[in-house]
């Protein structure tokens, strides 16, 4: 998965990240050509974005003609709003606590719901506002996280009393989509569907169902696509890889995002010489070092330490020592082209080599979504 390559754009940061604005518009062209003409897109830019930034990314979708938003929580939506996302759909995947009625109906947000008293909240809600809330009910088809795990009998009687607000969508959330080892999602498709069945055998009408994130967009799971996805991590050009015997994977999307941070001092150290708290790295032989204007707090993993690496002059080289808290110290021994101001490639592509989150994960032990979350408010984002 090569990233897009940036040429040649550089910012007055010590660490910054590029976003290109032109790669999120293809990847999402990309998931809808593969969903089709019959499958709204709902864009997922919860956590500002995975990273990217929300309001530039939504702003990007919105240009190209998205419907539909999808954030975590009201916040979210309403920071959108305030910023002028006016002309899409925003729906608030984390559902909302009593003291954000409000600004679910002040702001044009549609609420998932995850359970039968929520759904007597939001009619509560809509009476109260004379505003024709539409909302979507989530059923814990077997994730068992969020979403009501009430029976269609339950939800038919409470839909029965309520008459102020509308049900626009019926959701769920699969748990292991990627991994085809396992039958949980057969399953929990099988579930959310009988409980479709039984409301529209009741004369229940429902707009939009909808169940797939990326992984059930790029494996294929068309039975879960319905007549709206939900796609985040693709949007960013990644789909997680697939356990198991899996179909082929459909979506052809790259990496939105570059991340550099800049040197901010090279030098030479002796044979012998300890690196960084707890001087846990010993210099094997005389090196050159260079120490980056970057760590933990901009989101380098401290798990990154004396294991990960960072493209330094078009070469992989290792990080040296602990990862501080806004310092990492690497190997420059291969190079003397490099000096304090220049910049380094943490992720992205640089020469022949490339580091994107999937990789960065791997050594970081954890996932792609967790490291591009993690790159801090402090790393300023330029839209190129
Ligand atoms: C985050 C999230 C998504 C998006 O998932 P991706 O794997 O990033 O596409 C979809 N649905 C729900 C409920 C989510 O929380």
């Amino acid at each position: 998965m090569p990233h897009l390559t940036i040429n040649v754009v550089s910012a007055p940061f010590r660490s910054y990240v590029l976003v290109s604005r032109e790669q999120i518009a293809r990847n999402f062209r990309n998931v809808r050509s593969v969903v089709g003409p019959h499958v709204e897109v709902a864009c997922v830019v919860k956590a500002d974005a995975y990273g990217h930034g929300a309001l530039e990314v939504a702003r990007v979708l919105c240009a190209e003609g998205a419907k539909w938003l999808a954030v975590s929580s009201v916040d979210e939506g309403v920071q959108l709003r305030g910023s002028g996302i006016h002309d899409a759909r925003i729906l608030v995947m984390g559902g909302f606590l009593p003291y954000e009625g409000d600004a679910v109906v002040e702001f044009d947000l549609t609420p998932a719901i995850h359970s039968l008293a929520q759904i007597r909240d939001v009619d509560r809600l809509a009476a109260g506002s004379g505003k024709p809330i539409r909302y979507h009910l989530k059923i814990d088809s077997g994730m068992g996280r969020l979403g009501t795990r009430a029976s269609a009998a339950e939800i038919l009687a409470t839909l029965s009393d309520t008459h102020h607000a509308r049900m626009e969508g019926l959701m769920t959330h699969f748990a292991s989509a990627a991994d085809y080892t396992s039958p949980q999602t057969a399953t929990q498709l099988a579930y959310f569907h009988d409980i479709w069945e039984a409301l529209r055998a009741a004369g229940i009408r429902v707009p939009h169902l909808h169940t797939s994130s990326t992984n059930a967009i790029g494996y294929g799971r068309t039975e879960g696509w319905h007549s709206l996805v939900r796609a985040g991590h693709a949007l960013y050009g990644y789909v997680s890889p697939a356990r198991g015997d899996a179909p082929r994977q459909r979506l052809d999307v790259k990496p939105a995002l570059t991340w550099k941070a800049r040197l901010l001092a090279v030098k030479e150290l002796p044979e012998g010489a300890l690196v960084g708290y707890g001087g846990t790295f010993r210099a094997p032989r005389a090196m050159r070092i260079g120490i980056l204007g970057a760590g933990y707090a901009d989101g380098m993993f401290h798990r990154l330490s004396n294991r990960g690496k960072v493209i330094a002059d078009g070469k992989l080289t290792p990080i040296l020592g602990t990862v501080s808290m806004d310092l990492t110290t690497i190997d420059l021994s291969h190079t003397t082209a490099l000096a304090a101001g220049d910049e380094v490639t943490l992720l992205g592509t640089e020469g022949e080599c490339t580091i994107d989150a999937q990789q960065l994960a791997k050594v970081a032990g954890t996932i792609s979504y967790n490291i591009l979350c993690s790159i801090s408010a402090r790393v300023r984002r330029v839209y190129v």
